[in-house]
């Protein structure tokens, strides 16, 4: 058996016949690439140097009548044929080959494969609000997604807790909103951004490695730390500083005032410029509306467009930055919220992460009327920041279900609790292997217990890309005790200081309006007195 992650779609073994790998050997390519340097560096580290000629090569990398991603590795008794329409390809084909050197050493199983992935669309999100992961430290997560085959970089830039993208029209942005004060139990700032340089470093280093990059602004909720440095950009002109605590703040963005939607379509213009993909990310999750029921600028905009509720002002949101990202040549994509399903533009693709099932099921019958793609990023499978308790690793493998319309498979590392790299291989390992084969093999080739038999070698790979302190068996299947411990541990987040905050707020603002509730019911009835006398004096 091969020891491949994502396992491979075709392989044909060519019967007690094998490949001795030499010492020094030759190679040729059609293609030039990083992922070609990193495999003579691999081959390096294996024991094996690899030395160019043009012809007869011990390995060959050949252009080939495939197209995409598509490739196929012959392992014969005297060379090594890759064949491939495109560099993206041969880039999938080296991996592959890698896995099976390391696996194998330096006499390999003769092999013929044939490979292709079974969705386009395979992503992998970063989450660097809640805690900065510097240019160095993204860059080994693209690496690592580089080896799962996964091909696109879901950047989630912008949070209630840190703003970390330079945009230059907006100083205040990266002077103090990537900063907070204290994080949720101890009084430690976490501060840090990426220059519009560092962007640019980042989004060569994805492209050079064949990966494209999906910018998240989230909005118009969880925009604490932007709020805090332009207050007008708030319903009441709050003046806030950046979220040191999670959970879901009540104070968003005003839907109502033009010089919001100003703002974000300068923020729009800057990341645009500096994120050249298809994909701009909305965010549009958890998008409390309890300012905006009190707000008078929210309500004027509300009656001017004859809208029924808030929930239509959200989309109204939605759909506005939309039209202005639509207009730049670029598509959007939104979390699904169930509760503006239905009234967002058919452009705007969803990511579909909440897994309860009535929401989901709204989802569906949504995409399935309105024919808009969908991102399968179910929470209940593929939220890696979440315990081994919640998602065992089991679940993210053998749980995963098509949706319809759907165009991938994303998983998302939120970082509330994972505050470094080693907590991020932690949670990350081995689940992000389980949904990378959902996203690359076939389902009619997949096979859990097949999986588990690999993760030695998968571990034994990560382990020679400096990764480390992944899950074991004990982790990623727990026994009863630990996973209560564990989840016990996991649960502390649930009270803390801006659950409490929020409830106040809401309780003063609730006031604000009853008391201008008081103060139009006076107003209504000194008219309708005035109006009554002047009709009886006629
Ligand atoms: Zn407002």
């Amino acid at each position: 058996m091969l020891h491949i992650i994502p396992m491979p779609n075709k392989v044909k073994f060519i019967k007690s016949k094998s490949y001795i790998m030499p010492e020094k050997a030759t190679y040729s390519s059609d293609f030039s690439g990083v992922w070609l340097h990193e495999f003579i560096s691999f081959a390096a580290e294996i024991g094996c140097i690899l030395t160019k000629v043009s012809v007869a090569a011990d390995i060959q990398f050949n252009k080939g009548d495939l197209s995409g991603e598509e490739y196929s590795l012959q392992v014969g008794e005297t060379s090594i044929i890759v064949m491939g329409g495109e560099s993206v390809a041969m880039q999938h084909a080296s991996i592959t080959l890698r896995q099976i050197l390391l696996q194998h050493s330096k006499r390999i199983p003769c092999v013929n494969i044939l490979d292709k992935p079974s969705q386009s669309f395979r992503g992998f999100m970063l989450d660097v609000g809640r805690f900065f992961y510097t240019v160095e430290k993204v860059k080994k997560f693209i690496d690592i997604m580089c080896m799962h085959k996964l091909n696109v970089f879901h950047f989630h830039l912008t949070e209630d807790q840190g703003w970390r993208v330079e945009i230059k029209r907006y100083p205040n942005l990266t002077i103090k909103g990537q900063k907070r004060t204290a994080t949720n139990f101890i009084p430690k700032k976490e501060e840090g951004f990426y220059s519009q340089e560092d962007i640019k470093e980042i989004v060569k280093y994805c492209h050079d490695r064949n990966i494209t990059v999906m910018p998240e602004i989230d909005m118009p909720g969880h925009m604490q730390a932007a709020i805090a440095c332009y207050s007008e950009l708030s319903c009441f002109n709050r003046s806030l500083k950046v979220a040191t605590h999670f959970g879901v703040k009540h104070d968003i963005l005003c839907a109502g005032k033009d010089s919001t939607y100003e703002f974000i379509f300068n923020i729009i213009d800057e990341l645009c410029e500096i994120f050249p993909d298809k994909y701009i990310h909305l965010g549009g999750d958890e998008v409390v509306k309890v300012r905006w029921k009190n707000c008078p600028h929210c309500n004027e905009k509300l009656k001017q467009l004859n809208l029924k509720n808030y929930e239509e002002l959200q989309a109204h949101f939605m759909n506005v930055v939309n039209d202005y990202v639509v207009g730049k040549g670029r598509k959007c994509m939104m979390w699904n919220e169930g509760s503006i399903t239905g009234k967002i533009s058919k452009d705007i693709i969803w990511q579909a992460y909440q897994c309860e099932k009535e929401l989901m099921g709204a989802v569906i019958a949504d995409t399935l009327k309105s024919g808009r793609s969908l991102l399968n990023c179910h929470s209940g499978q593929n939220y890696l920041d979440l315990t081994y308790k919640m998602i065992p690793l089991k679940t993210t493998y053998c749980n995963q279900v098509l949706l319809p319309n759907q165009m991938g498979l994303e998983a998302a590392l939120w970082t509330e609790y994972v505050p470094n790299m080693k907590k991020a291989y932690f949670q990350t390992f081995p689940r992000l292997g389980a949904m990378a084969e959902n996203a690359w093999t076939d389902p009619d080739n997949l096979n859990y217990e097949n999986f588990i038999a690999r993760l030695e070698s998968y571990y034994k790979m990560l382990k020679l890309m400096g990764i480390y302190n992944m899950a074991e068996a004990k982790d990623y299947e727990p026994s009863a005790v630990r996973a209560f411990l564990k989840q016990k541990w996991f649960n502390r987040r649930v009270f803390h200081w801006h659950s409490v905050h929020n409830i106040i707020d809401d309780h003063i603002y609730a006031a604000i309006d009853r008391k201008n509730h008081i103060k139009k019911l006076a107003k209504k009835e000194k008219t309708e007195a005035s109006e009554k006398s002047s009709v009886e004096k006629k």
